[in-house]
Order: C-alpha cells, then structure tokens, then sequence
C-alpha cells in the first residue's frame, strides 16, 4: 500500500508550491496527502518532517510560519512551526512584545490584567528530544495539521493561543535511529521483542550527535541544540511548555501532576495547572478508554529537563511519556499479549497534546494572568549572590558566560565595597569585595532560575531523587560565592550576554616568551596551539616574575624555537590568558631554564567506544577534545582493543563503562602501560580496570543491619536501599598541589582543595606504590545533595584521584566522570593534567 504511495507523494510537492497564493484559501495538505502514508505507517526521516512542514507553512501562509532557529552539529537545520490566527500572525512581534510585559517584575497589576485578557497565551511542544522516542515527531505533524485547518478537535483554540511546535528537537538522533530501524526492518515489521529491529545498537538515538542527553542540558547549555533554542526562548516566552517522550513499551502513559521531589521554589500556579492539565488529559483518555497514569516516578526536581527548566522561567512545563521506545520499533508484542503500534503510540501524544491546547485556551487569561504574579515574586525574600575573582579569572568569566546564556542578569561592581556577606561553606569568610565582583540579584525575571543554580543546596523534600541532587554552580566552576542582602556597593554595571566570552585576543608581543596559568581553559588553550604545532613547557614548582608569584603548572612558551608566535597564540585562542616575559631569570623560585622546566609535548590519544560504554561519557570526552579543544583522537572499540597496535598512542582513555566493554583487552592495556603508555580511566572505567592495575576499590558500606533490611516492609527496604546509593552529591577533596595531576585545580584559599561531584560509590583504597592525587577528608563534608551518614562515613580518606606507575608507565583512575554532563569545572584540570602531563 505505501509503496504505490511514494510517486504519488512525490508528484503532488512541487504542484503544492507552484500554487501557493492560489491555495492559500484551499485545505491545508495532510501530512499522508503530502507524504504518501498514514500515521505510523512508517517512520517518517526528519528529510520528511521539514517536507511536511514547508508544505504546510506554503499552504496555509496567513496561519502557519516555518521558523528556522539554528543547525544540528550534523548539519541539520532546526526550525520551529509557528500557528497562530491570520491577524494574530500579522502582529505577532507586537503581541509577543505585549507578552514580554507580563514577564517583568515592574510591569503593573493593572497592566498585566489588560494584556492577559486582550493576548492570547503560548504555548510550546517539543518533540522527540530523545530521538529514538520517536513517535511524537509523528504526532507533530498531525497536530500542527489539525490547528492548521480548523479540526474539529482543536476549533477555537487559535483565538486565545499561540502554538509553536518544534517537531524534533533532536535531529540527528531522530535520523540515526529511524535509518538504522528502516535498515532492518522486513517487509513487514516483527513484533517479537527479540528481533533485532528492537535492540538497537550503541550508541542509540536517544542522544545528539555527540552522545548528550538533551533532556539533561537545559541548564547547562553545553550542546548547540539547546543554546540556539534557549535564544528563541525570550521571543516566544511561552507559558505552557510540553517535553514528548516515550518510557517502556510494558508502560501506559503518564502525564502530569509530577511526583516528588519537586524544587519548592516553583510558585504555586505550576503546580496547581500541572494538576488542571491532568485532568484535561485524563478526560481525552477516558473517553477512548485509553490507560494512563498521573504523580508517580518523574519527579520536578534537577534542573536540566525539558519540564523542569521551563518551570523555573515561569512556563508550566511537562513531561508527557509514551509508552513504546527505541525497543518498540513499529509494533512489539508487548508482556500483556497486546501489540503497541507506532500508530497507537503516535495517537496518544496526538490527543494529549490537543487536549493541552483546549485546556489552555479555555484557561488563557487566567494563566497569563498567572505567569505575571509569578514574575512579580520571582526571588521574593531570597538574598543576591556575589561573586568574586580570584587568581584564575577564567573561572569567574565561564561562570558568568553560562549565566548570561540562561537569560541570567549579572552585574559588574564599578568599584569596591564592603558588605556583610555569608561565604559558601568551602570558600574564606570576607566582609570587603574589590571592584570587578559579579552581582546576581535574586529579584529580576529569572530570580528562581538563578537562585536554583547558584544556592548552596536545593532542598529536597523526599527520600528519593531521579537525578544528580546537588549541582551548585560556584562549587561547579571553584568560583567564590557569597549571599548579602539586596542593595550592597555602589555602582553596577550590567555585564552584556555576549562580552562574557573571552573570543580572539591578540597575545602580546613577546621578547622571552609567555607565562600562562594553569586551569581548564588556559591548559585548552595550550593543547590548541601544541596541535597547531606550537612548543610548550611546564614549570613544576613555582616561580615570580614581575612581582607576580606564578604557581606550580604554570605554562612557559619561550619565543625561541616558535614560529611566528603572536600570530598562532593568537589563533589558538593562547593569547587571552598570555602575559610575556622579557627575561628567564626569576625574582624567587625557578627559572625558565630549570630541570623543572619540562618540555610537553601533544599527546597521541585513543579513547575506547562502543558496547559497554556508557554513550554520554564517551560523548562528554568527544566534545571536550573536539570542540574545545581541538585536538584529534582515535575512537576504539573495546572489542578491537587486544589486536590493535597501541605502541602508537601515548594515551588511552577509558570512560565511565562496565566491565564488559575491557572485556579481553586487559592484558593489552597493561603491556601499553608497561612498555610506558598511560592509561587514564574514569568511574565504572576505572573501576573495570582497577583490578588489572592492581589498585583496590573500596568495599561497599557494611550494613551492620543488613537483617532488620531484609525483614523490612517493602516501602521501607526501598527507602533503605536508596541510601546505599549516592545520586549524586558535592563534596570537598584534598588535593596534593605539588602533583603535575593537580596544578591549576586548586582554589585560591586553600590550593590543596577541590569540589567534586560525586556519584556511586567507587573510591579508591590508599595504599603502597599508589600516589593519592585527590581524596576525601577523614571527615568528609558533605556540601550540597543527598547522601546517608553511613556512606558519607566511608568515604573518608578514600582516594577519589589516584596514580601508580607500572613498568615504563602509569595508570591514572578517577573515581567520578570529571567531564559528567560537562558542567562541573572544577575537575576539568585533573582530566587535562592526566592526559597532557603524563607521558
Ligand atoms: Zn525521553
């Protein structure tokens, strides 16, 4: 049936085209008139996505607007399809602007009540960020369809909403999960679970094309996808947001109420239309007698989701959930004896999504009218928070990069001042601050936004998390941080969204050559113009040059023996963090011309893929060598491991994994470290690789009642076995500065300390022959996040960073992903340090 389809399909394109202004007033085309088959008769490639969208925005031009936003690292272009009604469409900047009223704190009740009852509300639906969830990319074309031409369904709902639908939030995970699935389909799909066009292979569609979750990243805006969509987000300021996803094809559905925990910093009218939405959706399934379920299992706690990020702008954002999944293929025989269709599985994300639509335009000025109070409370009684330099400065300006990127207002003291402060536990008390201390204030717009990122500790209401529990961005970034009361210093400065970016500086003019500070992004910057060909050496003990004290790390990049050195420091983005030197002679410590002045050199690297790894980690370690740094390396799969020839790499990195994925190739692995290579693992990696390396991993906490727990009702063996686990907390480490692994992770008070985020359980056992690099304190403190004394307990002195030579090599294994999700800082320097300082 499809396959007489496709010509016919093909043939009607380009006639839809050559008679727009004719057909402008006709029906709008159905997705099947314009692709050739029906819903979920097939998957439809993201190539067929934009195909229906343009057709629709050239059909219905008055009501429908195709709105490209940015570019996929693939290559794909992300739009968004923008309905509205005829005359809404023709001022829609000047409603949008009228909108952008209600976000304001200052903007008046009375104000606010006129434009809620005269402007229609927002709403926004993402689609299948999660690219092997795909039947809601379906669903989208059916819904934008259905506003399009006035169904029955969704009549009246374009008087009091504006609809704005990005069908697929993920792309190039959409299309490498639909490829490979049309790669092993049959001419007719095998519902039978075990087939293989249900078992995808790694590393999924669910992730972009560097293996993020985006699901994850709205806080953190480490991918393209999300930043470009987050700077739509201020045009659109949508009040409803809805993330489509699919969970296990045994499942229902879940829509909203959210379980706990929930960050109690939302106003209550999130949840109160969480609550209301529900119902809408719950009477749209009992009339098709459709299963569903509400308030269990996704939680609106972590910030870096597509439900819970919204919230925090205002927006009610919710997570709706499917059941079907990459396993599901387009039928699957479920455990119950029943088959799930994509057709099915699209219809339900088809009706809950219009059922949204109904809600909120029978609620419209209400919710408007909701989102402006929320505005005006945005930060009510919480304290700013300040922020201040310190010797890396870098730092402080990624920080603030980052915040400006989320819509975050910052500002900049024009001059010192003193201020009755409380210091984050961690970082010294002060009561003066010098001039070029950053100000976030509480009360502005995104105040709950940025209070949730910056605050110590988010409380947690419950006993269990979905997620990571703690993510404080000062800790994140070993920024110095500080609450006082609103209405400290003198005068501010607003810092700009784009002047946080450090961009191309021109490297100064160099007679001797350059001194440049150790940390993240300065040692990026090195490893850019090492690749570039560049001569770099490292001092590894301290030294003052022009009465500045440059610590152990420091990088020297001596004018003789480098070609053209301002221009390719320049380039490479070195000459940001550069100060010259005229003379290699030291006013205290070494000179340039040391024996502990070491020549480094670019390492030739290898990082193992593939089954077993966990795909974010891998992905985490390709974009930090890729794109911020520039720098090539060999992906290997662990399977080829033991045949390759690894003489050719200096290092070889193993991210987070199981076992399974060394599983033959430790016996090459450890001839590599013996014949002088370096193998650099991180969290289930290192722990699969522990025993080959003969370092001892720390046993699990004893549980001197493991009885009363096996004895224990079923809810309390739950809430018992959750505190073995650790989601995911911020903690202090000791660190040894003097270690090359260490340098420029330090902080400024304290250079034997660092933050780190950890998760699990792994911490390394000290002992004979291991130098523990970074670990946790007798009494370890426990600075964000949730964690039971027990297993804070037996952290203590257990080596988070640690090394061992072996033969003419060494292995050195970190007991968390330094580079988890890639907005945790502070531990970035031990990663850079362990793959450049090694060998
Ligand atoms: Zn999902």
């Amino acid at each position: 049936m499809a396959r007489s389809l496709i010509p016919r399909a093909a043939a009607l394109v380009p006639a839809l085209f050559a008679a727009v202004s004719a057909a402008a007033q006709q029906a709008p085309p159905s997705p099947e008139q314009v692709l050739g088959y029906a819903l979920g008769e097939r998957f439809t490639p993201y190539s067929g996505v934009q195909q229906y969208a343009r057709a629709l925005a050239a059909a219905a031009p008055d009501r429908v607007r195709y709105q490209p936003y940015g570019q996929t690292y693939e290559g794909r272009e992300l739009f968004q399809l923008v309905v509205a009604r005829p005359d809404v469409m023709q001022r829609l900047d000047a409603v949008l602007a009228a909108n952008a009223e209600l976000t304001r704190p200052e903007t008046s009740v009375a104000r606010a009540a006129q434009v809620a009852s005269g402007n229609p509300a927002v709403v926004y639906f993402s689609y299948g960020v999660h690219g092997n969830e795909s039947s809601s990319s379906e669903a989208a074309l059916w819904t934008a369809w259905d506003l399009a031409r006035g169904a029955a369904d969704v009549r009246g709902v374009l008087d009091s909403v504006v609809v704005i639908i990005d069908p697929v939030t993920n792309p190039d995970g959409r299309d490498r999960y639909v490829n490979w699935f049309r790669s092993v389909r049959g001419e007719r799909p095998n519902p039978d679970p075990q087939s293989r066009e249900h078992r995808e292979p790694w590393p999924g569609g669910r992730y972009n094309h560097y293996l993020f979750d985006l699901n994850r990243d709205w806080s953190w805006g480490t991918q393209r996808e999300t930043r470009q969509r987050l700077a739509t987000w201020w045009r659109w300021n949508p009040q409803v947001h809805v993330d489509f996803h699919e969970m296990g094809y045994n499942s229902s559905y879940f829509f909203f109420p959210a379980t706990a925990p929930i960050n109690p910093i939302y106003p209550d009218y999130v949840l109160k239309w969480g609550r209301r939405f529900g119902q809408a959706n719950a009477q749209a399934f009992d009339r098709q007698g459709w299963s569903y379920y509400t308030a269990e299992e996704f939680d609106l706690f972590y910030p870096g989701y597509g439900d819970s990020w919204p919230s925090l702008t205002g927006a009610i954002g919710m997570t709706y959930e499917q059941a079907g999944h990459g396993a599901a293929g387009q039928a699957v025989t479920r455990s119950d004896g029943d088959t799930l269709t994509l057709r099915e599985r699209a219809m339900h994300h088809w009706a809950s999504g219009e059922a949204t639509l109904r809600a909120t335009a029978a609620g419209k000025s209400q919710l408007l009218a909701d989102y402006a109070s929320a505005a005006r409370t945005a930060g009510a009684g919480e304290q700013d928070f300040l922020l201040v330099p310190g010797t890396d400065p870098t730092r402080v300006q990624a920080l603030v990069a980052h915040l400006r990127m989320q819509g975050i207002e910052v500002e900049r003291a024009n001059g010192g001042f003193g201020a009755g402060a409380r210091a984050y536990p961690g970082f010294p008390q002060r009561s003066q601050f010098p001039a070029g201390t950053y100000r976030v204030r509480a009360r502005q717009r995104l105040g709950r936004l940025a209070v949730t990122l910056l605050q110590q500790e988010t409380p947690l209401r419950a006993s269990f998390s979905y997620d990571i529990s703690a993510w404080s961005l000062p800790y994140a970034y070993g920024v110095a941080a500080y609450r006082v009361n609103p209405g400290q210093g003198g005068g501010w400065s607003p810092v700009p969204a784009a002047a946080a970016e450090p961009g191309n500086v021109n490297a100064p003019v160099a007679a001797y050559g350059y001194l440049v500070l150790p940390g993240a992004e300065q040692t990026g910057a090195v490893m850019r113009f090492l690749d570039a060909g560049g001569r770099a050496r490292v001092l590894s003990k301290p030294a003052t040059f022009g009465g500045r004290r440059w610590p152990a790390g420091t990088w020297f990049i001596p004018a003789r023996g480098n070609d053209s050195l301002q221009a390719r420091a320049t380039r490479t983005g070195l000459g940001a963090y550069a100060s010259s030197v005229s003379t290699g002679h030291s006013e205290d410590g070494i000179d340039l011309g040391s024996e502990n002045v070491r020549a480094v050199k670019r390492p030739r690297v290898a990082v193992v893929s593939g089954d077993g790894v966990d795909p974010s980690s891998f992905g985490a370690l390709w974009f930090f060598m890729d794109q911020q740094l520039g720098m090539n390396f060999d992906a290997m799969d662990g399977s080829a491991l033991a045949g390759a020839d690894l003489s050719v790499y200096d290092v070889v990195v193993i991210p987070d994994a199981s076992p399974r994925a060394l599983r033959g190739a430790e016996e090459a692995l450890k001839q590599f470290v013996q014949r002088g290579g370096r193998v650099v693992a991180l969290a289930g990696g290192a722990e699969a690789f522990a025993a080959t390396a003969e370092i001892k991993v720390r046993e699990a906490a004893k549980d001197s009642a493991a009885r009363s727990r096996y004895l224990a009702g079923r809810e309390e063996r739950e809430r018992q076995e959750f505190r073995q686990e650790v989601p995911g907390i911020i903690a202090s480490v000791t660190l040894d500065p003097a270690h090359p692994l260490a340098f420029g992770a330090g902080q400024d008070a304290n250079p034997a300390q660092t933050f780190v985020l950890h998760q699990g359980s792994l911490v390394f056992e000290p002992g004979e022959g291991i130098e523990t690099v970074a670990y946790f304190g007798a009494a370890p403190q426990r600075l964000s996040g949730v964690i039971s004394p027990e297993n804070l307990r037996r952290l203590g002195q257990g080596g988070w960073l640690v090394t061992k030579e072996m033969g003419r090599g060494s292995v050195v294994l970190f007991a968390d992903d330094p580079l988890f999700r890639l907005f945790w800082r502070s531990s970035q320097p031990l990663l850079l340090n362990a793959i450049l300082l090694g060998p």
